[in-house]
């Protein structure tokens, strides 16, 4: 470190728990901060005034009036500019001893491998679950720890995933929240001060974990409501049957996480006089029961039975052939296997039967016993 820079450092130098070789540390390390929102502009300029010395930003986007009200690096001036340009001036400015490398870009299945793999820590500052899911697996999959936070209207959530072994994102969070059931904080608004305190406990988190010092929250989930104050600090484990980071992952590349978040967009559904047609027509269709043993028992239309609980075992009896229709007792399970088949095995033949065996018994045939 220059003279200047040891000058500049002189209040971290004298700090036991950093000192000159924790500041070195800063110095020698790489973090991308994925988002430059609200998270990314309460993050960065206390990374880069810590001396962090190789800090990459990602964000596509323009900076626009309504980004104001709590993302602090932007002016007035900065009105229509782009939010990774603003930011890596203002950075600069704040640090001129520190590398940024500006990523104008969305973060995609097709370019976050690539990206990701030259940091050493990742910061997601991401609003929204695709995002979010993909930053993990990247994550998952190059071995980089995940500083994550998320903020709601007054609430915030905290952890540190992927680190020493601990819990990944998908350990909380298997399955993303069904479509339009969480607003975004363009819909549901977000307190201007949420992301700055967010923004800035991810930065904490972060030279903690450059510096090893203190206790990362890893396995750990911090939340607060600055409202009432009342903060929750819960133990989250590491889950064995994490799709991503479990025993038996079943995640081994990155995803279409715009269809994992949203799918019913692309599950195929076929109504039951559809497939009485086509089973009558002679098609070659495989039929399969995703319900339990007893369940079957009591009443089904044939094909082969595969709990869904046991799916993940038995994917090589189903076929990628021949269009595969899954039914259960009412379409809900079933839809759930197509989603599973689909994102995680890759078949591209499978459809959902609509309103399951109950409305083959309404419409096909009502001998069949419902329950
Ligand atoms: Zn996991």
């Amino acid at each position: 470190m220059s003279p200047r820079e040891l000058l500049r450092y002189h209040r971290h130098l004298i700090l036991p728990e950093i000192g000159k070789e924790g500041q070195e540390k800063l110095k020698q390390a790489k973090i991308l901060v994925i988002g430059c929102g609200g998270l990314g502009n309460a993050m960065l300029p206390y990374l880069a005034a810590a001396g962090v010395g190789n800090i990459g930003i990602l964000d596509f986007d323009k900076i626009d009036e309504s980004n104001l009200q709590r993302q602090i690096m932007y002016g007035q001036s900065s009105i229509g500019k782009q939010k990774t340009e603003v930011m890596a001036e203002r950075l600069k400015e704040i640090n001129p001893f520190i590398k940024i490398d500006s990523f104008n870009t969305r973060l995609t299945s097709e370019n976050a491998l690539q990206i990701i793999q030259n940091y050493d820590i990742i910061a997601d500052g991401t609003d929204n679950f695709p995002t979010r899911y993909l930053v993990n697996d990247a994550c998952v999959l190059l071995k980089k720890v995940n500083v994550f936070a998320s903020i709601y209207r007054f609430d915030l959530q905290l952890s540190v995933f992927n680190y020493r072994n601990g819990p990944c994102y998908r350990c909380l969070f298997p399955e993303p929240p069904a479509p339009g059931t969480v607003p975004s904080c363009a819909e549901a608004g977000v307190f201007g001060v949420l992301p700055g305190v967010a923004g800035t406990l991810q930065a904490n988190e972060i030279i903690k974990i450059i510096t090893l010092t203190g206790e990362p929250l890893n396995g750990k989930l911090f939340t607060i409501d600055l409202l009432s104050f009342h903060p929750v600090l819960l133990t989250i484990d590491k889950d064995p049957a994490c799709p991503v980071c479990g025993e038996n992952p079943t995640v081994k590349k990155l995803i279409d996480y715009e269809e994992f978040c949203n799918p019913k967009n692309n599950m195929k559904e076929i109504t039951v006089t559809e497939l009485k047609r086509r089973l009558d027509a002679g098609e070659a269709i495989q039929l399969l029961d995703v319900r339990e043993p007893m369940e079957y028992q009591i009443s089904n239309i044939g094909g082969l039975l595969i709990p869904l609980s046991s799916l993940n075992k038995h994917i090589d009896k189903i076929r990628k052939d021949v269009p595969v229709v899954i039914y259960c007792r009412s379409g809900k399970r079933s839809a759930t296997a197509v989603r599973k088949l689909n994102d995680e095995f890759g078949f591209n033949n499978t459809a959902n039967l609509k309103g399951g065996i109950i409305a083959w018994a309404q419409e096909i045939d009502p001998t069949l016993t419902v329950y």
